[in-house]
């Protein structure tokens, strides 16, 4: 694989494929993350004068323009972050253009981005004469501009991209144990993989949040409306039976649905993250949104941030989560990606990353 200075980038025309799928609300950006994580990159081409393209999804468009979805609150975010202007784009065509930072429009409005449209893969091939993945938080998307450009044009790792890999891996190779794992947030079925992984690797596997509903439900407990994902029962029925899972051991009912986990479950779990080497955190474990339902998520992020091992959080809530209790500066590394980080960490391949090899 090649990084940035394995190039020579100098005054070329550069596209970047950055991960600004920053979470908005009501036409504003309620945090600035994974902006801020892509800035090195942008301050290395523009140090090597280089005509910069970035772009980016927002949200889930899938394939249609969405006018909330459009990234011109991201290119306010960058200009004030770099200092610079940034030419926000309406499409994904560039004219010659004065503006040494472009941003395009939402990668995801064009329906080739998901169906890695060869001709959307040129379209964007044109634009630039290297290609530079960054979008860590995507890396584990097959997509155009994800694993689609680096067959077509000479293609390296930026510089977030880089050290995601690099700490990572260190992660993978040396975690001192225990191991912990928290596994927390909306669907079981987008995670049971990564549970399963885990659960070879790890010394404990803590299930909170919506996804553990599935696997209460497996375990034979009423857990009345909560959402539960019955075509997952059986395969939740299997980890059940392996002693390094924890499930909460009790909850927060709210209108008949489990919306928290309860405070003898924080404790236990409380207790078991302290004593952790390496802790990993992703999802919350409830509906950290409201107010009544938060306590669980902080009290774990508290105890994950006081842990005086080594400690990894990812993904967009837990991020936001992190961000919310001013914990972000407490913990080892956090990662860009959710998803992107638990496939890394169970060892599968990404196909962005195969695709820059
Ligand atoms: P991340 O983005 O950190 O990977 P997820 O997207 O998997 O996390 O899940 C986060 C979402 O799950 C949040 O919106 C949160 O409110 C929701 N959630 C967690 N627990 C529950 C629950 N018990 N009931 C309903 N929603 C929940
Ligand atoms: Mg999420």
């Amino acid at each position: 694989m090649k990084f940035l200075r394995d190039l020579n980038l100098k005054k070329k025309r550069v596209l970047v494929r950055v991960d600004f799928n920053e979470p908005i609300k009501n036409g504003e950006l309620t945090s600035d993350f994974r902006i801020k994580a892509a800035i090195p990159t942008i301050e290395y081409l523009l140090a090597e004068e280089s005509k910069i393209i970035l772009v980016t999804h927002l949200g889930r468009p899938d394939g249609k323009i969405i006018e909330e979805l459009r990234t011109d609150p991201i290119a306010e975010c960058l200009k004030k972050l770099i200092g610079r202007p940034v030419k926000k784009l309406d499409g994904y065509e560039v004219s010659q253009s004065e503006e040494e930072i472009i941003l395009l429009e939402n990668v995801q409005f064009h329906p080739g981005e998901k169906s890695k449209d060869p001709q959307f893969i040129g379209e964007l091939a044109e634009l630039a004469d290297f290609f530079v993945l960054d979008a860590f938080g995507q890396a584990h998307r097959d997509y155009a501009s994800i694993s689609g450009l680096s067959d077509v044009m000479p293609s390296c790792a930026g510089l977030l991209l880089e050290k995601e890999i690099k700490t990572l891996s260190r992660v993978l190779g040396n975690s001192g144990h225990p191991l912990v794992f928290i596994i927390g947030g909306a669907k079981i079925s987008t995670k049971m993989k990564v549970i399963e992984n885990f659960l070879e690797k790890a010394d404990n596997v803590l299930l909170g949040g919506a996804l553990a509903n599935t696997v209460l439900k497996a375990k034979g407990i009423d857990v009345k409306k909560s959402v539960v994902e019955d075509e997952m029962l059986e395969q939740a029925e299997k980890i059940l039976k392996n002693p390094k899972l924890y499930l909460p051991t009790d909850w927060i009912f709210s209108d008949e649905m489990i919306l928290d986990i309860g405070p003898k479950a924080i404790e236990e779990f409380k207790e078991i993250i302290l004593k952790a080497k390496t802790v990993v955190f992703n999802g919350p474990m409830g509906l950290f949104e409201k107010d009544q339902f938060k306590s669980g998520s902080e009290e774990i992020a508290r105890a994950v941030a006081d842990n005086s091992g080594y400690s990894l959080a990812g993904g967009g809530d837990t991020i936001a989560l992190l961000e919310g209790l001013n914990l972000l500066d407490k913990i080892s590394h956090v990662s860009t990606g959710g998803g992107a980080m638990l496939d890394f960490l169970a060892g599968k391949k990404l196909p962005g990353i195969e695709a820059l090899k």
